[in-house]
């Protein structure tokens, strides 16, 4: 069994997060250390730890990632300048909790993907 994260307990409402949406397969709530004017993380309310983990079994939520993302981006007014999806996965991309969440950001240019 994978070990549950601070994520668990936002899904469960045990401690305070800004939950923005949640249903049965997802939660989106804002990143506490935003890195842009608009920072969302919307995560599966299973528990998968990283992208390795995904299995055929997972694919209705993390569909569901996508349409929730599509729908939020529309709400906060940022659809059609644009944004950024992103998914890190282990110690090269710098993931630090380990409970698959998609980072929605925007509300200025971005820049480049990554950093030379
Ligand atoms: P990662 O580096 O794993 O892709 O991103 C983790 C993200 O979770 C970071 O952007 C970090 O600011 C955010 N985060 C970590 N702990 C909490 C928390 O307790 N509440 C909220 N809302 N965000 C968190």
């Amino acid at each position: 069994m994978a070990e549950e994260t601070i994520f668990s307990k936002i899904i469960r409402r045990e401690i305070p997060a800004d939950i923005i949406y949640q249903d049965d397969l997802v939660t989106a709530f804002r990143d506490i250390s935003p890195q842009a004017p608009t920072h969302i993380l919307i995560i599966p309310n299973v528990l998968i730890p990283t992208v390795n983990d995904i299995t055929e079994d997972h694919e209705s939520a993390l569909g569901r990632l996508f349409t929730v993302a599509a729908k939020i981006a529309k709400d906060e007014g940022i659809a059609e300048d644009g944004y950024r999806l992103i998914m890190n996965c282990n110690r090269h991309s710098g993931q630090e909790v380990f409970h698959i969440h998609m980072h929605l950001v925007g509300g200025r240019p971005l820049g480049p993907l990554l950093a030379k």
